[in-house]
C-alpha cells in the first residue's frame, strides 16, 4: 500500500495558495491545503471521479496510459495500457467511462464488464481528428471536441492530417448519429454544462495555432447550440484547456502555458467575472469535481495531479 504525498512542504492555514478576488468567491476552506497527490506522469489529463468505488481515473497521454487513484489509501496503478494515447474521459448516467482516444481517433464507451465500445470514429465518412474532452447531457448524448492535437506528432498519438474541419460534435449513441454544433473554432478544447444544463460552455485553445484562448459559452435548444458568445477571454498569453461548473454555476477551469503566477485553476461566477483562482507550480490541463461529497476539487497538472477540498460542489458529478 503506498501512502497519499499529502500536503505541500510549505502548507500552512489559510492556504494562501487559494486567492479570493471578490467576495463571491465564498468557496475556500480555511482549513484545507491544496495537496500533490501523485506525481510522475509526462502530461497529466482528462480526470474522472467514480464515487461508486472512490477512485479518481485520469490519463497521462505521452505514456500511453490511464492511471488509478483510490481516494482510501492514496494508492496509484495503472488502469489502462497501452491507452490509445487518451485525452479526455467522462462517465455518462449509466455510469460508464467515456473516453477520447488521441491515437485511434475515436470515442469510446467501457462497458460495466469492461468491454469497449466504439461510439465513434468516422464522420461523413472521414476519420475524426482526434476527439480531446466529452461531457454527456442527462439525455445520453454524447458531446466532444476534435480539434486533432492527437495528430500533431507522435508525443500525444501520432502525425497525420486533418480530414474534418475542428469541430464540436453531439452524438446520440442510440441511434449512432452524430452533427456538428459549432463550427467556429480553431481548437475547441474542454466543454461542460451549467448544472441545469441550459447553458454549454467550450474552450477554444487555439492560440496553440494562433488563434484565441477563450471560454465560449451557448444556449443548448435540444440537439443544437445557440447564441455563441464569449464567456471569458483574459487567458492569453497563456490558456485554459479543461473546465467543469459547480452547483451554483460558477465555471472552474485550468490555466497555464504562460505566466507561472498564473498557474493553476480559475473560477469564474456565472456572469463571467473572474472571482477566484487556485495557485498550482504547475501549469493545468484539466480538472473535475469528486469525493463522496463531490466538493473535492481534482487537478491534473502536467506532471502532478493535485486535490484540494472547497465549500463547493460539483455539477453533473455521476
Ligand atoms: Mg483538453
Amino acid at each position: 500500500m503506498s501512502l497519499p504525498l499529502g500536503n505541500l512542504p510549505d502548507t500552512r492555514y489559510p492556504d494562501p495558495r487559494v486567492e479570493r478576488l471578490d467576495p463571491r468567491f465564498a468557496y475556500k476552506q480555511g482549513n484545507a491545503a491544496i495537496e500533490r497527490i501523485a506525481t510522475g506522469f509526462r502530461w497529466a489529463e482528462g480526470p474522472v471521479y467514480f464515487r461508486d468505488g472512490g477512485f479518481l481515473v485520469f490519463s497521462d497521454i505521452p505514456n500511453n496510459r490511464m492511471m488509478r487513484w483510490l481516494e482510501d489509501d492514496g494508492h496509484l496503478s495503472v488502469f489502462r495500457a497501452p491507452s490509445n494515447y487518451t485525452n479526455g474521459n467522462t462517465r455518462d448516467r449509466e455510469g460508464r467511462l467515456i473516453s477520447c482516444e488521441h491515437d485511434a481517433r475515436r470515442v469510446t464507451r467501457t462497458e460495466l464488464d469492461g468491454r469497449i465500445t466504439v461510439l465513434i470514429d468516422r464522420f461523413e465518412g472521414k476519420p475524426l481528428n482526434a476527439p480531446n474532452d466529452v461531457v454527456v447531457s442527462s439525455d445520453g448524448a454524447v458531446w466532444f471536441t476534435d480539434p486533432g492535437y492527437g495528430i500533431d506528432g507522435p508525443y500525444e498519438g501520432h502525425k497525420a492530417e486533418a480530414e474534418l474541419p475542428r469541430n464540436v460534435y453531439r452524438l446520440d449513441p442510440s441511434s449512432g448519429t452524430a452533427s456538428v454544433v459549432a463550427d467556429t473554432f480553431v481548437r475547441p478544447n474542454g466543454l461542460c454544462f451549467s448544472p441545469d444544463e441550459r447553458l454549454i460552455y467550450v474552450v477554444d485553445s487555439g492560440i496553440s495555432h494562433g488563434g484565441p484562448a477563450q471560454i465560449r459559452r451557448f444556449d443548448v435548444d435540444g440537439a443544437r447550440l445557440r447564441n455563441e458568445r464569449i464567456f471569458a477571454d483574459d487567458f492569453a498569453p497563456g490558456m485554459t484547456d479543461g473546465l467543469r461548473t459547480d452547483v451554483d454555476g460558477n465555471v472552474w477551469c485550468s490555466m497555464g502555458w504562460a505566466d507561472p503566477a498564473e498557474d493553476g485553476v480559475r473560477c469564474y461566477a456565472p456572469d463571467g467575472d473572474l472571482i477566484g483562482k487556485v495557485h498550482l507550480p504547475e501549469g493545468c490541463a484539466n480538472l473535475c469535481f469528486g469525493g463522496r461529497k463531490k466538493d473535492r476539487l481534482f487537478m491534473c497538472a502536467s506532471t502532478s495531479v493535485y486535490a484540494l477540498y472547497l465549500n463547493a460542489r460539483g455539477a453533473m458529478t455521476p
